[in-house]
């Protein structure tokens, strides 16, 4: 059976948490994860980035960092994890999720201000497959009525909008390292400062409640718990098995990417009689070949596309059920204006699979396979 995904692995990943079990330091913020961390500051050309110990907490930080208070709506998009949810009801927040555009499946940024209402306090968005959404656009409607912007950049690490670094374009910039994303620690993540302003209370909510960071800078003598805190860094032993994914960036994203154009290229015939979709990557994005997707007619032919290529030894999957049908997103949101597009898309995308490391031989296989579902 080819797999889905397999987590990457590069080969030094061991070896480095030897050396944090070595040095004896295998709690949070020790030599791997500053290198990290450092390693993002300098590529992505930000002043603070901070690891977490998921994509959920780093979104978690970001709705705390947002000033997000019980009764405040959040407008999101309906298609994508839970967690970009998740962490604005932990602070008691209304969702409102908003339709997608049915070419990037990303939020329908012409949609977001007719939903804005006087609760409104912060846009949440989700940059879909690695693919921006359109960030401009958005964040002059957010600077229009004074409002937050996270931007989930869980599948974000290494693409671009209009040149510059997914994650570091709107106030907050979340990034995860689950063993399912192109870099991975297990299970991690990080939160990215496009200014300092907000490092101060970042860290303290990181560390605790405490100012324990100021401390270790020397600008306190002693630290001390300061305000509301949680434990949001992970152990040193998940950032020395990312630091070696890191010094192997390029390798991974080169892997990565040539099996996603090989993909694009060889489905192509399908797309060109109408049979699929294709993905569409606007102009203005460069992506991260951390999916690849293709639409089918409906839900009915998407499950036949599913058993066809399990038949054939292909574990190919679907994406997310939209949050506003699900009972959750029943509870604490409401859907503004219609789902033309939401629901529609979600029931017809459907994911290939596409690892590091992947054989040619088994890409090969799930592009006969696909052509065979048609006859072909
Ligand atoms: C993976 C993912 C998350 C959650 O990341 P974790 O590290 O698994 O907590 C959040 N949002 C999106 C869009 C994701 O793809």
């Amino acid at each position: 059976m080819i797999d889905f995904n397999i987590p990457p692995f590069t080969g030094k990943e061991l070896e480095y948490m030897k050396i944090a079990v070595a040095d004896k330091k295998i709690c949070g913020d020790g030599q791997f994860t500053k290198k990290c961390q450092q390693w993002m500051n300098e590529r992505f050309g930000v002043p603070a980035t901070y690891l977490t110990t998921s994509g959920t907490t780093a979104l978690e930080m970001a709705a705390l960092l947002s000033n997000i208070e019980p009764g405040d709506e959040v407008i999101l998009p309906s298609y994508t994890f839970c967690s970009t949810a998740d962490a604005f009801v932990q602070r008691g927040a209304k969702l409102v999720f908003v339709d997608i555009r049915p070419d990037t499946m990303n939020i329908d940024e012409t949609k977001i201000e007719q939903a804005i209402t006087e609760k409104t306090r912060a846009i949440a968005v989700v940059d879909y497959a690695g693919v921006a959404c359109e960030i401009d656009t958005i964040m002059a409607i957010a600077k229009k009525h004074g409002l937050s912007v996270v931007e989930d950049a869980a599948q974000g690490f290494g693409s671009f909008y209009k040149g510059r670094p997914l994650g570091t374009l709107c106030d907050f910039g979340c990034y995860s390292f689950h063993e399912t994303k192109n870099l991975s620690m297990g299970e991690g993540g990080a939160i990215v400062l496009p200014t300092l302003e907000h490092r101060d209370r970042a860290e303290i909510y990181r560390e605790k409640g405490t100012d324990r960071s100021k401390f270790f800078r020397g600008q306190v003598d002693k630290y001390t718990w300061v305000d509301y805190g949680s434990s949001y860094l992970p152990s040193d032993l998940n950032a020395a098995y990312l630091w070696a994914q890191l010094e192997c960036y390029e390798t991974i994203y080169n892997d990565r990417m040539n099996t996603w154009n090989r993909y694009h290229e060889a489905l192509r015939p399908l797309a060109d009689e109408g049979l699929i979709e294709q993905p569409t990557i606007p102009d203005e994005c460069v992506h991260n070949a951390h999916m690849y997707y293709i639409k089918l007619k409906d839900l009915n032919e998407r499950s036949a596309m599913i058993r066809h290529l399990r038949e054939c030894g292909v574990l190919a999957v679907f994406h997310y059920i939209p949050l506003h049908s699900a009972p959750a997103g029943l509870k604490f949101g409401r859907f503004d204006g219609e789902d033309v597009y939401t629901t529609k898309e979600s029931e017809r995308l459907l994911r290939l699979p596409l690892y590091f490391g992947l054989a040619e031989k088994d890409r090969e296989k799930v592009i006969s396979s696909v052509f065979g579902f048609f006859g072909k």
